[in-house]
């Protein structure tokens, strides 16, 4: 089956009492067991069948069964958030002495859990540019837990080599990790591409209409120990599972991933083509733009679409704010791949809590616009964007 079909197709483990065609959402916190030995067998392991809804619940478990279709993983494992995603992730391979080999540019709540909260427990960022294989050779030494990326990053769209990137990781036997939140796993294959686990915050593009906060940990098993430690210690011990009512949304926006996908992606294109005619734009950042600096890369790893984020540089700050506050389709929000169109400003909102400095040097800009282009037409976007450049006030 092609990827479309298996995103609607996966069958339930079980038939629901009642033939119903869509999963249920099951509330139940609880379940019940026949007999004290199944029950004891569930509790060690041996059996796998939801005991308590904060380890395993039956409707989330057809999300994750539906992601490990689609992706070819051993397994998925979901979270109540993208953060609670990458941290259970980060902590399942770190420890005190070790570190992480990564790079400043991140997404905001990662640079400071890996940069402060991590760095708490005696974890160390080692934070390099992950375009220069020589640099990254030059930081992993033996107490290096896993080399982390971003596959574009937000708001840089810096686009880093997963498969040199990964013989690193193989030479090292360390897991290479990818955040790969701005391109759905629908599109690529990880696995082939040098990854060893994704995590991704669902949140955004399966997700779709901003109706649930979701995260996953996408595991192609390399790392059984690393495994085991994921569904074992952080899903019971953290306690970061997702909620049956956030994966069912979620099940239905995977429905409809790959036709919102190839629409915004399409659409996020004619954008950043025309946002590179205006005089008032600057530089205009997507990766599908073949004056984009690692268009190429991209395109081999991730194929011909390039998602629904574009930046774009005006001459300040104020033309920014101008810009923002002149909009009048595009919504002033923050998160990524609405079924709307959204704009912001990361260097005063995201990033808003950093000293100047620190921004510098993760190479953010005061005068980058991010816009997350959603399923309206694109002449009304475009329309939209034309007038709030030229209104005044
Ligand atoms: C939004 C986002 C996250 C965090 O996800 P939440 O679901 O908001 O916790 C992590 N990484 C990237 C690239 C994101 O865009």
């Amino acid at each position: 089956m092609k990827q479309s079909t298996k995103a609607i197709h996966t069958p339930y483990e079980r038939r629901d009492a009642w033939d119903a065609l869509q999963i249920p959402v099951y509330n139940s916190l609880a379940y019940e067991f026949d007999d004290a030995s199944y029950m004891s067998d569930v509790f060690s392991g041996k059996v796998i069948v939801p005991d308590y809804s904060r380890v395993l619940n039956p409707t989330v478990m057809h999300l994750e069964d539906r992601v490990r279709n689609l992706t070819g993983a051993k397994e998925v494992s979901a979270f109540s958030s993208g953060m609670a995603a990458i941290s259970a992730m980060l902590i399942a391979v770190s420890g005190t002495g070790k570190n992480i080999v990564s790079s400043k540019h991140m997404f905001g709540n990662t640079y400071l859990l890996v940069t402060r909260t991590l760095a708490r427990f005696g974890v160390e960022a080692r934070l390099v540019d992950l375009c220069n294989i020589d640099e990254v050779k030059n930081a992993v030494d033996e107490n290096t837990c896993c080399i982390f990326l971003e596959s574009v990053t937000n708001p840089q769209t810096e686009v880093a080599d997963t498969r040199a990137l990964g013989e690193i990781a193989r030479k090292w036997n360390i897991p290479l990790i990818a955040d790969t939140t701005i391109v759905p796993f629908t599109e690529f294959d990880g696995k082939k591409n040098g990854l060893d686990f994704q995590v991704v915050s669902s949140t955004k593009y399966i997700s779709g209409g901003a109706t649930s906060l979701g995260g996953l940990i996408i595991d192609y098993g390399n790392f059984p120990k690393v495994s085991e430690c994921i569904k074992k210690e952080m899903v019971f011990n953290l306690g970061g599972y997702m909620g049956p009512q956030a994966a069912y949304m979620q099940v239905i926006g995977l429905e409809t991933l790959e036709v919102r996908y190839r629409r915004q992606a399409e659409t996020a294109k004619k954008i950043a083509e025309f946002l590179m005619t205006l005089p008032e734009v600057k530089a205009v950042g997507y990766p599908g733009l073949e004056s984009h600096p690692n268009h190429k890369l991209f395109k081999e790893l991730y194929g011909d679409t390039a998602g629904g984020m574009v930046t774009f540089d005006l001459s300040d700050q104020e033309s920014c704010y101008n810009f923002i506050n002149n909009l009048k389709l595009i919504h002033r929000a923050t998160n990524l791949f609405d079924n709307r169109s959204l704009a912001i400003h990361p260097w005063s909102t995201i990033f808003g809590t950093l000293e100047d400095d620190e921004k510098r040097e993760m190479d953010l800009k005061p005068t980058t616009i991010r816009l997350s282009i959603g399923l309206e037409d694109p002449e009304d976007l475009m329309e939209d964007i034309k007038q709030s450049l030229e209104s005044r006030d």
